[in-house]
């Protein structure tokens, strides 16, 4: 467990957050609580950012106050959770998660598993499990503010801001950190990555997100343990790095990711098309480069078409070279394309939808730079074609032969653009409709009239 240093209070006056920046939603909750007799501090990412002058994603709540009496004093209070038990507060637009001081546990510990008023006939849930390796199942013991603070990941995220008198309190080095742009675990660097390998990853989304610098201790470790990514779940990790390539810093995460090692445990397939080749790097690293600005534009690229920066050129390669052994050109696209998420959903698990989607941008590009067109309508009604396009816009950025093919499908859309979804809906009913007309016509018995 980390030690706990004197907390640092930092009245209202010397801190730039105001309640203005926060959701109204969180700022009533803390009221609430606070007149109820209970601790409520906002906690992690929000005080960080709020300090930073950045508008946070979310609000975070951390209180005293025991899951069961979080409900009671909330109707609109779900319970949620089996490794965290806590509290979600649904408003019109917004889910508040207001959660109990917790803190880490040690091997010995007997204390308190918090839920014990409420569950005292039932055989008690285990509150705190770690698996072999250290790495914690199941973390639910209720502890103090400190513990709290203690027992999240980073200095800069383990801030908490008290509506009780408005001031922030600091329990570890999370101000001078902020002040001077550090990401740094909180306690030991291996424990800390051990325990939860998805740390790894989030200090490089901070570091890129937030343009702050890893902490050597925490960065020599982190490049250590960069393998044991692996091991983490992979729902988890597909989710994180969702938020790495969203975030509009996808450029420096992912360098970071390549000269730590952790691109090798989480994609082992681009880490072996790479192969340690600055060139290839960074011809990627451009790539993400062009994709980074496009963030909160209506331009803004999904993650499928993330992937398919990412992936495709390893994917259309080892396709090109099967397709040489020859087998047709779609054939080695399907077969290069299920091997490739096999392998990554093994850490990573894709969401097949995301899958599909990766596939068809890739799968049109060959329609796409065929000269000259055929059945152009047909192709620009595709539901990926402007994404298959703008994937072709990005190869013709390092390959100028296919610009004539993008410059040619760009004026074709606008002279004739893509019908709507509806419209395409609707014809597609209406196709299918004729079609079972026929089948049922052509079932009719000989001889019957
Ligand atoms: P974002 O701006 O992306 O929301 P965040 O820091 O708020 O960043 P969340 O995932 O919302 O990230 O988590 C909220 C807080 O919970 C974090 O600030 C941190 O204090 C704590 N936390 C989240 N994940 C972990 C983890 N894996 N280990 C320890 N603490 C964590
Ligand atoms: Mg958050």
């Amino acid at each position: 467990m980390v030690k706990a240093m004197e907390p640092l209070v930092i009245p209202r006056k010397e801190h730039r957050i105001s309640r203005k920046q926060m959701s109204p939603n969180a700022v009533r909750t803390l009221y609430r609580l606070h007149s109820n007799g209970f601790i409520a501090y906002l906690v992690g990412g929000c005080v960080r950012d709020m300090l930073l002058g950045r508008k946070p994603k979310d609000f975070d709540i951390a209180t005293d106050a025991r899951p069961g009496q979080i409900k009671r004093l909330f109707r609109n209070c779900r319970l949620i959770g089996r490794r965290f038990r806590l509290a979600h507060l649904h408003f019109q637009d917004e889910i508040l998660e207001v959660c109990t001081f917790r803190r880490s546990a040690v091997p010995s510990d007997t204390r308190d598993d918090g839920d014990a008023p409420e569950t005292d006939q039932k055989p008690r849930r285990p509150w705190h499990l770690t698996n072999e390796d250290g790495m914690i199942l199941v973390d639910n013991i209720f502890g103090t503010p400190e513990e709290d603070a203690l027992r999240r990941d980073f200095t800069i995220n383990a801030l908490a801001y008290n509506i009780a008198d408005f001031s922030v309190i600091d329990f570890s080095t999370g101000l001078q950190d902020l002040q001077q742009g550090l990401i740094r675990l909180i306690g030991d660097p291996q424990v800390r990555f051990t325990e939860d390998p998805v740390r790894m990853l989030r200090a490089v989304r901070f570091a890129a997100s937030h343009k702050f610098v890893i902490e050597t201790a925490t960065w020599e470790k982190l490049c250590d343990l960069s393998s044991t990514i692996s091991r983490a779940n992979p729902a988890r990790l597909y989710e994180e790095i969702q938020k790495l390539f969203l975030l509009g810093s996808s450029r420096p995460a992912f360098s970071l990711l390549r000269q730590s090692g952790l691109l090798a445990g989480l994609f082992p397939w681009l880490d072996r098309w790479l192969d340690n080749n600055l060139a290839r790097a960074t011809f990627l690293e451009t790539r993400l480069d062009s994709l980074d600005p496009l963030r909160g534009s209506p331009d803004q690229p999904s993650l499928a078409f993330f992937l398919a920066a990412l992936f495709g050129p390893s994917i259309e390669e080892l396709a090109l070279d099967l397709h040489r052994t020859g087998i047709p050109h779609h054939q080695a696209l399907d077969q290069t394309f299920a091997d490739f998420m096999k392998e990554t959903c093994e850490t990573v698990s894709v969401p097949g939808k995301i899958g599909i989607r990766l596939r068809a941008i890739l799968g049109l590009q060959a329609s796409l730079k065929r000269m000259p067109k055929r059945r152009p309508a047909v192709i620009a009604n595709r539901p990926e074609f402007l994404e298959a396009l703008a994937y072709l816009r990005l190869s013709s950025e390092t390959h100028s032969e296919y610009r004539a093919s993008a410059d040619w499908w760009s004026s074709f859309i606008t002279n004739s653009p893509p019908r709507d979804s509806e419209e395409q809906a609707e014809e597609q009913t209406a196709s299918k409709t004729r079609r079972k007309r026929r089948r049922k016509y052509r079932r009719r018995p000989k001889g019957t009239a």
